[in-house]
């Protein structure tokens, strides 16, 4: 899942334009582009056709040829067709600072060459993009890591800390044989002191560079069962106690109610810098009065109606998704259910939500459960030297652009990781066109100099983070 934060509403921010670094040719371009397709065209979808071990087989190989220690290549899982490929590049010997983990999912959503204008898994170059199932997600990211870790290989780059590189299954569904699984029964192998995860990232529009996204937080999913049981009776003789009217007249209160605005470190920061380069300055300033350590309410009102994305970054949100009841046109209703959809705020806990939302209903008749078990995330801390590391690289590479951070209103396995206590942050070098997410959809595609940026962005990301100064 690739989830760009600010889709469809940097309509509303305007930089100057940038023209970005020419895309490099040469041997590591080729070998990125190779490796890339390589994995597009492996299919790995969680169908019986898809086998995400193939991919990270055939990428242990590349890495074993390249002189890796086979000792430190593992594909392991639990189910033999969704294989993970663990990485363990040994730092020299001087190594004084924990690993960095560098993660990506090789697994993608299921595509059907009838819904698309050609093979979803034959690698195409056209028209300045690359397309094919994964090429946005997540494959360039996998392709990029590995074309830059032979490369450095090569160079004669040696680590001063481990690099630790995780290829993993089930991040789009499934049965969580992917990093959920490597956590639980590997975490040695991959215990790290920060990861760099998909979910951040290069935003334009119209070839326009305007921002680029660090995720470092992410909201928690919870479903809510709402029923309302009845005798019911013949419809002919009502009555005033009737399931559906119970229910949906909790579920106006429902939609009239607003949890309260709750900022956090990321949501702050990232009012504060989309401030920066917003264009309209009314918004602008409602930017900054929200930012402020006590959130302007009217500011944040002006806000939430302009833009749902905002409004869902300032506080937790329920939404009724699904609605059913009764069960013949001539019976009163012996059943009403609603599914409630919550994204809550991490740090809020799931059952003072329910709570709030027994508060909110205020109808006894109206039972309201949990589906399934929320996966808390708690926001990683926006540490300067990821920060400042990606600050300074987006001012070499893209003048002009600005580092946002970004809390994820969907969520990605790095909830996973967050909550085994490491620090998590999508960060990625690849800009996409805000009005044309082509993820999980039909004919997917990168841009080709942006793929080819983003190579070149890891690369020095890696060499910054990992290298001797
Ligand atoms: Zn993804």
């Amino acid at each position: 899942m690739r989830l760009k934060s600010v889709a469809k509403y940097a309509a509303l921010l305007c930089v100057s334009f940038t023209t970005a670094l020419q895309a490099q040719t040469g041997p590591n371009d080729s070998r990125a582009r190779e490796i890339y397709k390589e994995l597009v065209e492996i299919n790995t979808t969680d169908t019986p056709a898809g086998n995400v071990t193939k991919a990270a087989e055939a990428t242990a190989a590349r890495l074993k040829a390249a002189g890796f220690s086979a000792a430190d290549i593992h594909v392991l899982g639990p189910d033999p067709r969704k294989g993970n490929l663990v990485l363990r590049w040994r730092a020299g010997a001087s190594a004084g600072r924990r690993p960095i983990l560098l993660l990506a999912h090789l697994d993608v959503v299921e595509a059907r060459r009838e819904d698309w204008s050609f093979d979803p898994f034959t690698f195409l170059e056209n028209d300045g993009f690359f397309y094919g199932r994964g090429t946005s997600d997540d494959k360039a990211m996998a392709a990029q890591f590995v074309a830059n870790l032979l490369r450095l290989k090569q160079e004669g780059f040696t680590p001063d800390r481990d690099l630790i590189l995780a290829l993993t299954a089930d991040e789009e569904g499934g049965n969580f044989n992917g990093v959920d699984w490597l956590v639980k029964n590997h975490k040695d192998l991959i215990d790290a002191d920060f990861a760099i995860n998909e979910g951040g990232g290069g935003n334009m529009r119209k070839g326009k560079y305007l921002t680029n996204e660090v995720q470092a937080s992410e909201k928690v999913f919870q479903d809510f069962h709402l029923e309302v049981t009845n005798p019911g009776g013949h419809s002919s003789l009502p009555v005033k106690n009737n399931a559906i009217y119970h229910l949906s007249a909790g579920l106006a209160r429902l939609a009239a109610f607003e949890f309260p605005v709750q900022l956090n470190e990321v949501t702050r920061g990232y009012f504060e810098r989309s401030a920066s380069v917003q264009d309209d300055p009314k918004m602008a300033a409602d930017m900054r009065a929200v930012a402020k350590a006590v959130p302007d309410p009217a500011a944040a009102a002006r806000l939430s109606a302009a833009v749902p994305f905002y409004n869902a970054v300032m506080r937790t949100t329920c939404v009724a998704t699904r609605l059913q009841g009764g069960h013949a046109n001539n019976a009163l209703p012996q059943m009403a259910t609603a599914n409630v959809n919550c994204r809550i705020l991490p740090g809020v806990s799931p059952a003072a939500v329910k709570d709030k939302l027994v508060e909110v209903l205020a109808d006894s008749q109206i039972k309201v459960s949990f589906v399934g078990q929320a996966n808390p995330s708690k926001p990683s801390p926006l540490r300067s030297d990821v920060m400042s590391a990606v600050e300074s690289l987006t001012k070499q590479m893209f003048p002009g652009v600005v580092v946002v951070p970004v809390m994820s209103t969907g969520a990605t396995d790095g909830l996973y990781l967050r909550n085994a206590e490491i620090p998590t942050y999508g960060i990625d070098g690849t800009f996409g066109d805000l009005d044309d997410v082509r993820a999980h959809g039909k004919d997917e595609r990168d841009g080709v100099k942006q793929f080819f940026e983003g190579v070149q962005f890891q690369y020095r990301l890696i060499k910054m983070l990992a290298g001797r100064p």
